[in-house]
């Protein structure tokens, strides 16, 4: 499936022009605005690789430690169902990390590509280059900010220790990225000179940051419109959630024509996180009638996984994969879902691998106790059905709230535990062993 071809007059949203798996043959009743043609992105592209970064900066996520077995299982999965790129690590960051990279690249997967990441400097891709890694993302920044301060470099110094990493990376003959931090925070006349310059040293693409979650989705697609008509290598983007946008700027961007989005599961990384993989991929599929050749009934199965190993619980109401993302527990809505699942859902649950929950409090109606029952084969008149319904408001209702908040901290403490990293009296314990000094 790709975009579908409308009536390039037809600019009213009518009811032909609706996803056939999203709507389950209910094209009649449903209108779907997404798929109209007076609202099809011009520029998007007709191929898109998903680059997902969750072994990477998923990784650094606070507290987050992988190990090899866990890399390896989790990008098995990836490969299994169809993530196009993998980025695998930051081979220079340590010997076990380049160990891990090594690893995952003697697996030979056969959907994904795999890559290593690295700063600009010939060690660092040197490193990469040992672990056999199919493509390497060469970095730095290019905000005057980050020039200044972080770097202490002039622009034209970025520019040439872009071009020599470019060019050394490429004299390897491995496919090379060419990644700008800060990019969104860039003068763009500069970043285009400075992206110029790595398409002419043999860059295979370039990945433009939104490093901090500082742009809006209008932003982003001035800045890929303008680079699109610049240069022709494929663009890619890498998009932070630090005020939910991620999703949306990383979908503006492919609206422009970025080709090759990057994601984290779950929607992990530093500090809000990526764009979540399942959201980008879900959007694309059902928003934009789009095949990204992902097997989507596993995005789950990645999602429990993934969990799993970084120790990061999801919040219960994460879309897609959250606890709630497919529970109803009002009754209107679940007599609704009953009648037809298409009335409070967006998609049928098992096309992400979930299923259905019917959740019983406060808000429960006789339609979900008349259907458990049914199930059961038993009927039951109307006034029981209402007493059963009123037993389970009042359950709801009259539960001890001091109590609960109590699990709850009780639950968020172990979180933190689960989570690990160091405390500061672990932290001041180690400098005084190391300076034979104590501390107050
Ligand atoms: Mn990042």
């Amino acid at each position: 499936m790709t975009i579908r071809n409308f009536n390039k007059d037809n600019t009213e949203p009518l009811h032909c022009n609706s996803h056939e798996v999203n709507l389950m043959g209910e094209e009649e009743l449903l209108v779907n605005y997404n798929l109209m043609e007076y609202l099809k992105p011009e520029n998007m592209p007709d191929d898109i690789k998903i680059w997902d970064e969750t072994l990477r900066d998923g990784e650094q996520t606070p507290g987050v430690v992988l190990s090899v077995d866990e890399k390896i299982r989790i990008a098995r999965l990836m490969d299994e169902i169809g993530i196009h790129i993998i980025d695998a690590g930051f081979p220079a960051v340590a010997e076990s990390e380049r160990k891990v990279v090594k690893a995952l690249a003697e697996e030979g997967f056969s959907n994904s590509r795999l890559l290593a990441s690295a700063r600009t400097v010939r060690g660092d891709i040197e490193a990469c280059i040992e672990c056999d890694v199919d493509e390497v993302a060469t970095f730095i920044a290019a905000s005057d900010l980050h020039i200044k301060y972080k770097l202490k470099m002039s622009r034209d110094e970025v520019i040439e220790r872009a071009v020599d990493s470019i060019e050394f990376a490429k004299e390897h003959g491995v496919t090379v990225n060419f990644v700008t931090e800060d990019s969104t925070r860039s003068d763009l006349n500069y970043l285009t000179r400075l992206y110029k310059a790595a398409e002419e040293a043999g860059a295979d693409r370039v990945v433009i940051s939104d490093t901090v979650g500082f742009a809006r989705p209008a932003v982003i697609k001035y800045i890929i419109s303008h680079l699109r008509k610049n240069l022709s290598i494929p663009l890619s983007i890498h998009c932070h959630n630090d005020f939910g946008l991620a999703t949306a700027n990383t979908l503006a961007g492919i609206e422009e024509g970025v080709s090759v989005p990057h994601t984290c599961v779950n929607g992990y990384g530093e500090r809000a996180g990526n764009a979540p993989l399942e959201e980008v991929v879900m959007a694309l599929e059902i928003l934009y009638g789009y095949d990204t050749g992902i097997e989507t009934e596993r995005i789950y199965e990645l999602s429990k996984l993934t969990e799993e190993a970084f120790l990061v619980p999801l919040a219960i109401h994460k879309p897609i994969v959250g606890e709630n993302a497919f529970s109803h527990e009002a009754g209107i809505h679940v007599h609704g879902v009953l009648a037809h699942a298409l009335t409070y859902e967006p998609i049928p649950p098992e096309m992400v691998g979930r299923t259905r929950a019917f959740f019983l409090g406060k808000h429960t109606g006789a339609a979900i106790v008349d259907h458990k029952l049914r199930e059961k084969g038993i009927t039951a008149p109307k006034e029981k059905l209402i007493e059963i319904v009123n037993r389970i408001k009042f359950s709801a209702e009259t539960r001890s709230k001091e109590e609960l908040k109590k699990t709850l901290k009780e639950a968020q403490n172990a979180i933190k535990r689960a989570r690990g990293g160091m405390t500061e009296e672990e932290f001041w314990k180690i400098v005084e062993e190391v300076l034979g000094v104590k501390i107050e």
